[in-house]
């Protein structure tokens, strides 16, 4: 059945998601303890159920969600950890979000978008150190329509460093498109189509987004109905923490969630949770109107994790390192590392400056120092696209991955793609830290499948590349 994104309203019912939000404050530990429960049989959880765990105040209930968070984690993730880089392709922008250092008025801040040139040599540098997954963003200005965006896809996809590297999966974070548009991404072949709400509160939103096409809130709430619509099996969602209520705006996402698994019979495929970080000339960046304390924060990405257990939870580098490694423990499957928020700042210097980013970036550790400490702390770094490029995206993917799927094709998958890394990118600091893990996350892993795993893992050290499951 076709959908008519045009007769969609605002399926956010904002007296609703207050009611539940309050009507779900009162802590009663019975209760709590029987939703952990139910979250621990991977379940997921209902807006009521993630709106009471979302305000447990008592230490001990908040170590008991913590707990159950990490085990659902581990249960479903297993030990292995996704890595992207953000490419920020184009700053030029004709919206003026009061807290973005791209808004229209800010203008201090140098504008640039990449010539096809630069994006190549951008990509190469990425490309030799090791990245296999980029996640493609631009300001959002009636010059760069889904044509153009596309074609930079393409760019991305066809630039193959020296060093063999190749980009296997370009996912974007651009304004929303009609279905047209997202037509021409999906045929170009992007990976995830993301894209933040930034508040569900129609009123903050409006004096947020006074200007330009992004004020409009319907448009941008139905766009990844539009992607989907478009063929985009994959979406990424979120909230831009900070702007209102943290506990409205997240049953609103988890809401948003819903309301695409019931039409399409599948949610987002990842989410996000950004919490707004200084930029330039964004006052209320630096002092953000509902701030999250970090143990407010941290219940929150627990709770997502319970409440959709088989999304994809994306931590980006606006969180310092103690934090990062915290999340990870809690639910979080993918990390970006070695990030910069500036066109061309991987190959220009100049542009390697706090003050000229989008925001300030939290974690400036390069990809190997993140590696390093990653794997120290008992996680597989992946780069692995094997589901994408073998078409398990979407519902395909949502049904193995309910199914036990992830530990038993991801786990090698990550090892394979680890292990590439290691041979090509690698410092040598990393490599003899990581090259006894690995030997030992293959024989402490799972006896099935273990003697193909060797076999592909030393096929990748004789020179093979790009093996997977
Ligand atoms: N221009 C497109 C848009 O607005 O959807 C995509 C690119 S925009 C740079 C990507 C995201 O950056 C926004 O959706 C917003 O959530 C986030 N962002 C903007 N300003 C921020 C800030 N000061 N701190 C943290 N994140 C911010
Ligand atoms: Fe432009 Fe996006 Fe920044 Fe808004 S958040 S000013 S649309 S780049």
């Amino acid at each position: 059945m076709k959908l008519d994104t045009s007769e969609l309203d605002n399926f956010i019912d904002e007296e609703a998601i207050w009611d539940i939000v309050n009507r779900n404050a009162v802590q009663d530990p019975v209760r709590i303890r029987d939703i952990l429960d139910k979250a621990g049989e991977a379940k997921g959880l209902d807006l009521a159920e993630a709106a009471c765990l979302l305000q447990v105040e008592d230490p001990e209930l908040n170590e008991a969600i913590a707990d159950a968070a990490r085990r659902i984690k581990h249960a479903i993730y297993g030990n292995r950890i996704v890595l992207f880089a953000p490419l920020y392709v184009t700053n030029e922008c004709s919206n003026r979000c009061v807290y973005c250092g791209f808004k229209e008025t800010n203008t201090e801040l140098i504008r640039r978008t990449l010539t096809s040139e630069e994006l190549k040599r951008e990509v190469a540098v990425l490309e030799d150190l090791g990245h296999k997954r980029l996640l493609l963003v631009y300001g959002e200005h009636p010059k760069f329509g889904a044509d153009w965006i596309a074609e930079t896809v393409r760019t991305v996809y066809e630039t193959v460093s020296e060093k063999s590297g190749e980009i296997r999966r370009v996912n974007i974070n651009c304004a929303p498109l009609d279905v047209e548009g997202f037509r021409t991404l999906h045929e170009v072949g992007i990976g995830t189509y993301q894209c933040f709400q930034e508040t569900y509160h129609t009123k903050t939103y409006a004096d947020l987004h006074p200007t330009g096409h992004k004020k409009h809130f319907l448009w941008r709430l139905h766009a990844m109905h539009r992607a989907m619509e478009a063929g985009i099996d994959d979406v990424g969602m979120g909230a831009l923490l900070g702007l209102y209520d943290y506990r409205f705006d997240t049953i609103a996402l988890l809401a948003h969630a819903a309301e695409l698994e019931s039409r399409f019979g599948v949610g987002p495929h990842t989410l996000s949770f950004p919490r707004l970080e200084p930029a330039l000339n964004a006052e209320l960046a630096f002092n953000p109107p509902h701030a999250l304390t970090d143990a407010q924060f941290k219940r929150l990405v627990a709770v997502l994790r319970l409440a959709v257990p088989f999304t994809g939870l994306i931590l980006s580098t606006r969180e310092g390192r103690a934090m990062r490694r915290e999340l990870l423990d809690l639910g979080v499957s993918q990390l970006s590392a070695g990030s910069r928020t500036y066109p061309g700042a991987y190959t220009d210097p100049e542009y390697d400056r706090p003050d000229v980013q989008q925001f300030c970036v939290g974690d400036n550790r390069s990809l190997d120092e993140v590696i390093r400490e990653i794997v120290q702390h008992g996680y597989i770094p992946s780069w692995c696209t094997a589901c994408y490029r073998l078409g398990r995206t979407g519902e395909e993917f949502m049904k193995l991955a309910k199914n036990g799927f992830i530990q038993e094709f991801c786990r090698p998958n990550a090892l394979l793609t680890f292990n590439e890394y290691l041979q090509d990118y690698a410092s040598h600091a990393t490599r003899e830290l990581a090259e006894p893990f690995v030997r030992a996350e293959v024989a402490n892993g799972p006896e099935k499948g273990r003697q193909v795993l060797m076999e592909r893992l030393s096929r990748i050290e004789q020179g093979e590349r790009d093996l997977y499951f």
